[in-house]
């Protein structure tokens, strides 16, 4: 499935848990529907910090409209960190990382192995 965007909704919405998560992580998976990402799905205890967010990507259940993941970077860095680039190709190909301070500019899209990735914007 060829992904065409983001909704600016989800978006949105993954900024504000970032905010709220502060100073903690929060790592969600990304769903796509007819090539729109427009879903997420909470892992179960994902206040994570960088060495546990690999752990619960090995209790992901196969999805088929799996697109990626999105998570914090409390630190402000909108970088992928070694940890992220280990489990980036695990749960598909769009990866966000939101960092502090959260305002609406404060996201970045990567490639499962870290490249920085352009993604359209849908309302
Ligand atoms: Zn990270």
């Amino acid at each position: 499935m060829k992904i065409r965007g983001i909704r600016n909704e989800l978006l949105l919405l993954l900024i504000e848990l970032g905010r709220n998560s502060h100073p903690n992580e929060f790592v969600a998976l990304l769903r796509e529907r007819d090539g729109i990402i427009e879903e997420m799905n909470m892992l179960p205890g994902t206040t994570a910090t960088e060495s546990s967010a690999s752990l619960l990507f090995d209790m992901m259940p196969l999805d088929t409209h799996l697109a990626g993941s999105a998570h914090s970077h409390p630190n402000g860095v909108l970088r992928p960190s070694d940890a992220d680039v280990n489990f980036f190709p695990r749960s598909g190909r769009y990866h966000l990382i939101i960092g502090y301070p959260y305002r609406e500019s404060d996201w970045k899209c990567f490639t499962a192995d870290g490249t920085p990735q352009q993604i359209e914007v849908l309302a």
